[in-house]
């Protein structure tokens, strides 16, 4: 078996656990829901079993870094890290921990979440600082009270000048540190709401695909929950679709990984010409986009739907580097109506078995789910 049908077969066994997007058409192909819960451990197992083998295959130190890389990897969490690492081992050439630790660093994935870690990591110091400077503040206050309580009993004491010019001293001692402390106070307000900012623009970041620009998996998963609690205060229906390009790894295979990613943006683009407030399009993974209305039937869902398939069944493509068109690029759909199942993540499944339908009834169509007892 070659590195290659390793990771894709570890992608199938791991997709039945539901943890990665690739290849759930194997799983259920091969079993079902039920197969699935009985063979968890079983299939962890195995999972263990593929990390070493990949790690043992290519002479790979063994530390976290690998682990870590190779679990990405075998489990499909990293697409396009194993996207890269099949085209390597089909070309032939070695799969080294350099070579490894160079493209994840690269991954724009690790990039934002490193960032991420190091805004959280700068937002805790500056919240450090700030409450330094808070409690000097409150220390300084307490102080202030008791230095005026001890001049007040030593003014007693007194004579009028003397009196005067003390209290001016000590006036003009408070109001220097004040000073200090109120600019300190500020300066550090100014960098928490900077800070603040910033961290709100990484998380956003977080959530946009960099090939598509559509909201990611992660983000899709917010949304959809959103959704389904606006749709319930308002009482309305709403679907969860999956859409998946038809035969997408021969377009990668006649074209090239690039030409493939310009696909990709251009199908994401025409499914988001259904996005409004009511309509949201997410790349799910790989060349797989979520969506969710809410408003709509599943009927109405579908006649959106098939209006994009159609649409984009309808054009012809060129790849415009070498002028060789890509043939018909089409998707397959699967909707689910989310108020007919016993919960979200049922409706997930449902719309994910619908579009296996669809894959396997012919492609380049649009199945509608039917809840059991429907
Ligand atoms: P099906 O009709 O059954 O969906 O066939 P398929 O070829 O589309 O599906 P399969 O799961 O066999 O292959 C999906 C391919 O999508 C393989 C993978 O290399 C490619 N892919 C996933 N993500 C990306 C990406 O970001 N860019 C490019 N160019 N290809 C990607
Ligand atoms: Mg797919
Ligand atoms: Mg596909």
């Amino acid at each position: 078996m070659t590195p290659a049908d390793r990771v894709s077969r570890a992608k199938g066994l791991f997709s039945r656990l539901g943890f990665a997007p690739g290849r759930r058409d194997e799983a259920r192909a091969r079993g079902g829901t039920q197969a699935r819960d009985g063979e968890d451990h079983q299939i962890r197992r195995e999972l263990l079993a593929d990390i070493s083998n990949f790690i043992l295959t290519h002479d790979l130190e063994v530390n976290a870094s690998t682990l870590r890389i190779a679990f990405d990897l075998i489990t499909g969490t990293d697409e396009q890290l194993s996207v890269r690492v099949e085209e390597r081992v089909a070309a032939g050439e070695p799969i080294t921990v350099e070579w490894l630790e160079d493209i994840a660093l690269h991954s724009p994935r690790d990039e934002g979440e490193q960032g991420l870690q190091e805004l959280v990591a700068e937002l805790g110091t500056t919240m450090g600082a700030f409450a330094r400077t808070a409690s000097d503040a409150r220390t300084a206050t307490t102080q202030y009270s008791t230095a005026l309580e001890q001049h007040a009993e030593d003014l007693s004491d007194c004579n009028e000048t003397e009196v005067g010019e003390e209290i001016t001293r000590v006036v003009r001692e408070v109001l220097t540190h004040s000073r200090v402390l109120e600019s300190e106070l500020n300066r550090s307000e100014q960098e928490v709401n900077k800070l603040e900012k910033r961290l709100a623009d990484a998380r956003r970041e977080a959530e946009i695909d960099f090939l598509t620009s559509l909201p990611n998996r992660r983000a899709f998963e917010r949304i959809y929950e959103r959704e389904v609690g606006l749709a319930a205060q308002n009482g309305e229906p709403i679907c969860v679709a999956f859409c998946d390009i038809d035969h997408f790894k021969n377009v990668n295979d006649a074209h090239g990984h690039e030409a493939g990613d310009r696909v990709l943006r251009h199908v994401g683009e025409t499914l988001a010409s259904i996005c409004n407030d009511t309509c949201h399009v997410a790349r799910h993974g790989g060349e797989e986009f979520g969506v969710v209305l809410r408003g709509r039937n599943a009927n109405e869902t579908r006649a959106l739907i098939d209006e994009v398939r159609a649409d984009l069944a309808s054009r012809h493509m060129v790849n415009r580097t070498t002028e060789v068109p890509f043939g018909q690029i089409t998707f397959s759909a699967g909707i689910a109506e989310v108020h007919a199942y016993t919960g979200v993540r049922e409706a997930l499944r449902a719309a994910d078995d619908a579009l296996y339908q669809a894959k396997r009834t012919g492609r380049n169509r649009v199945v509608v789910a039917s809840p059991a007892g429907s």
